[in-house]
């Protein structure tokens, strides 16, 4: 097949790798232009489910991998603190995973597409891997959380920690990298982004690399058809693949092109197939995104919505090995309380 990929991100190049060594013509076209392109994200992951995915995709993951997790400190705004174990909890270099994905394929840098300037007849499929944007799908009225973060040198802590906001309106990260980098940032639908401004005031000898940001969607799949608009199928954030607790996308993303993937048959793609199985796989995303705005509305009641939390922790239990860290009962509960306080 000829198959256009709008945007190189964590799902664009995961598939123009994948697609391209299954033998289809494969071209992409990224907005930024080469020199300016960089993955906006603190490349923050779960080592076992990049294992596998870079594994397809002929990658040995480990070169990739800047920084081990043993704990996260979670800063919970009651003053109170919680520590979640790590189990595979990384961070790596998400620009060259991306980088070495895209070597030897067709690429385009610099063009923005849209629908009224891509010539869709010249392709069998195009993918809209644009991520937040959904440059090549008709708009959806969804829920997005602005975010921005700065890549730091001569950072001062060599291990994650998060600062919870009240009515989970957000929250605070610093990720450590290698060699003393980090990335500090915030995501607030307030656009406070209270942790910040305090973290430069408290570490004096920080040196900022680089500042960046974009707003990150967290409405769900179930609420961001269509999936598909004529021959443009829709894979990754574009349609919702962001878990919506945390706004971490890189693997719901990666699951999302894998089902892709698993839609291809002699005839093309099954976009009935591909759709029920997006819808399947990140149903229990509604029930988080419903948590979540009831905690930002002030709404929560820990017995009048008891099944949808239960729905919350069986599901990231029963997925405890892909999030890279402990989930437990008590401390999820703990941090719900914490978070209404
Ligand atoms: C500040 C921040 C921090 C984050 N941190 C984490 C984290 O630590 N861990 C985690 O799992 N998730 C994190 N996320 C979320 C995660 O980065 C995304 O959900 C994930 O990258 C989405 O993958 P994608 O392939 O759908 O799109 P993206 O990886 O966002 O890629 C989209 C690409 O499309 C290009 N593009 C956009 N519009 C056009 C257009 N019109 N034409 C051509 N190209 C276009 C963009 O330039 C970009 O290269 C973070 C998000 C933000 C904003």
């Amino acid at each position: 097949m000829r198959i256009a990929i709008i945007g190189a991100g964590v799902s664009g190049s995961f598939l123009a790798s994948m697609l391209n060594s299954k033998g289809h013509e494969v071209e992409v076209f990224e907005g930024a232009k080469k020199e300016d392109h960089f993955p906006v994200c603190a490349w923050g992951t779960c080592k076992k489910m990049l294992d596998h995915y870079s594994k397809l995709a002929g990658l040995d993951f480990d070169n990739y991998v800047l920084h081990i997790g043993k704990r996260v400190e979670m800063r919970l705004p009651n003053g109170d603190k919680e520590y979640l174990n790590c189990l595979g909890l990384v961070t790596y270099h998400k620009q060259r995973w991306e980088e070495d994905l895209l070597n030897g394929i067709k690429m385009n840098y610099g063009i923005r597409c849209s629908l009224d300037n891509f010539p869709l007849h010249k392709y069998d499929y195009i993918l809209d891997c644009t991520g937040f944007h959904r440059s090549m799908l008709p708009r959806v009225d969804d829920f997005i959380v602005p975010a921005y973060e700065y890549m730091v040198d001569n950072a001062p802590h060599d291990e994650f920690y998060i600062i919870g906001y009240k009515n989970a309106t957000g929250y605070f990260w610093y990720f450590p990298l290698s060699n003393n980098k980090a990335f500090v940032g915030a995501g607030d639908i307030n656009k406070r982004y209270h942790g910040i401004k305090e973290f430069f005031d408290e570490n004096k000898g920080i040196r900022i690399i680089r500042k960046i940001g974009r707003p990150i969607r967290i409405t769900p799949p179930t609420r961001m058809e269509p999936f598909n608009y004529k021959n443009v199928i829709g894979v990754g954030e574009s349609i919702g693949c962001v878990f919506p607790l945390l706004g971490e996308g890189i693997i719901p993303s990666l699951i999302c092109s894998e089902i892709l993937l698993d839609s291809i048959d002699a005839n093309g793609i099954d976009l009935k197939y591909y759709r029920s199985n997006v819808i399947k796989r990140f149903k229990y995303y509604d029930d988080v995104y419903r948590v979540v705005r009831l905690l930002i509305s002030k709404e929560f009641n820990k017995i009048k919505h008891m099944n949808l939390l239960y729905s919350m922790y069986r599901n990231m239990k029963r997925e405890e090995a892909r999030f890279g860290f402990e989930i437990s009962l008590n401390k999820l509960s703990k941090m719900l309380r914490s978070l209404q306080y």
